[in-house]
């Protein structure tokens, strides 16, 4: 897939990232989240698929204090 930022040669790689979201005013952090990187300027996306686990990890993971966590799906 070809990098969707302006002016960049890159071409998106499969890999994984740590990915930030904020759930119920917290911030939290899952690591090893699956992605499509661009190894030029770093420009990571997501499928649609990942975004509905990690939504359901979410509601999982609600009750915990825990603000890092490792993507599972
Ligand atoms: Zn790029």
């Amino acid at each position: 897939m070809k990098c969707h930022t302006p002016d960049c040669t890159g071409e998106h790689l499969n890999g994984t990232i740590s990915h930030s979201v904020i759930y119920r005013e917290r911030t939290l952090v899952l690591h090893g989240v699956p992605a499509e990187i661009c190894p030029e300027c770093g420009d990571a996306v997501l499928h649609d698929e990942t975004l509905i686990v990690i939504d359901d990890l979410l509601k999982r993971k609600a009750r915990s204090k825990a603000t890092a966590f490792h993507y599972e799906r």
